[in-house]
């Protein structure tokens, strides 16, 4: 793809940071709200390994649930098709710490991308793997190629001291025999992998190989087939946005996952792995000025998948 990204990168982010940021951030975990809300950046890595980035993008935020893409990953990567068994593929239609579908539900979460399925997914990381907390982080710099990624225990513990509802969502999981260790170790391990913080740079090229078949991009080692890398984009594009997965779907185009720190990640398969950030939130809990951004982007480098 020939399309000249750095120029549209560029006055992308012009066009968005002249409007309106509105939306609050994040709050309910102590640590996130004391963040500047004019921070804006973006970065594009190709799978060529070309890089464009324009604002913050070498300023590090807090993941948030951008990092289910990963832990998904690293447990269909172990579990495979069995991994179904214990959460579903369907979008939610709900906020993403919602409790209501599960009782319906007999405790299996709607998808891998809600909190209820990523504790789970959490749950399972922790049966089969090792050492959870070490092998998730060696992963994590693997993918990224860089050793310096890491937990934040600021953030984790300010996330601990107010996650009644993630205590919940899991304790109630848990009462349907589908979480398998204790909770409280569950929920120790899930806070610690949505802490980890990382780069608008760092996060795009450890999404690339997303975008590339399963394979990194630098070393060429297949991190999942790709049959399993399609999978992901599916439900990244289906479920990657909570309630406003269809919003995200009809204005940006791409598969994508967003956190509540104000990070939205985007794949282009075959392409590119975009990330933009700035962590003022609309109601649904999804950046505004990030899906602002990567609407404009599509719309002017016609580089939607649809
Ligand atoms: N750690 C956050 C929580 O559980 C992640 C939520 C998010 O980024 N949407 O509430």
């Amino acid at each position: 793809m020939m399309t000249d990204f750095e120029s549209i990168i560029q006055s992308v982010y012009e066009s968005v940071k002249n409007g309106d940021n509105k939306g609050e951030v994040a709050s309910y975990i102590p640590e996130l709200k004391d963040v500047n809300p004019e921070h804006f950046g973006a970065c594009l890595s190709t799978i060529d390994n070309r890089v464009f980035g324009v604002g913050d993008f070498q300023k590090t935020f807090s993941i948030q649930s951008i990092v289910k893409v990963f832990s998904l990953c690293m447990a269909y990567r172990i579990s495979g098709q069995k991994l179904w068994k214990r959460l579903g593929v369907e979008p939610s239609g709900n906020p993403f710490n919602s409790l209501v579908q599960l009782e319906a539900d007999n405790g299996i979460p709607r998808n891998p991308f809600v909190n209820a399925g990523a504790i789970v997914i959490c749950d399972i990381l922790l049966s089969v793997l090792p050492d959870a907390h070490k092998d998730f982080l060696t992963f994590m710099r693997d993918i990224s190629d860089d050793d310096s990624v890491n937990y934040s225990e600021r953030i984790a513990s300010s996330e601990k001291s107010a996650g009644y509802r993630n205590v919940a969502l899991c304790n109630f999981i848990k009462s349907f025999g589908n979480i398998h260790n204790e909770p409280e170790e569950v929920l120790d391990f899930y806070f610690r992998i949505c802490s980890i913080e990382m780069t608008c740079e760092g996060l795009s090229k450890a999404m690339l190989f997303l975008a590339n078949g399963g394979r990194k991009t630098t070393d060429k080692r297949a991190i999942m087939n790709p049959s399993q890398a399609k999978r992901i984009n599916a439900i990244m594009q289906s479920c990657g946005h909570y309630d406003e997965s269809g919003e995200f779907t009809y204005r940006v185009g791409l598969p994508g996952k967003s956190g509540v720190g104000g990070g939205i990640a985007a794949v282009h398969p075959q392409d590119f792995s975009i990330l933009v950030w700035s962590p003022r939130l609309n109601a649904r809990g999804n950046s505004h000025r990030g899906m602002k951004f990567l609407e404009e982007f599509t719309t002017a480098s016609q580089c939607s998948i649809f």
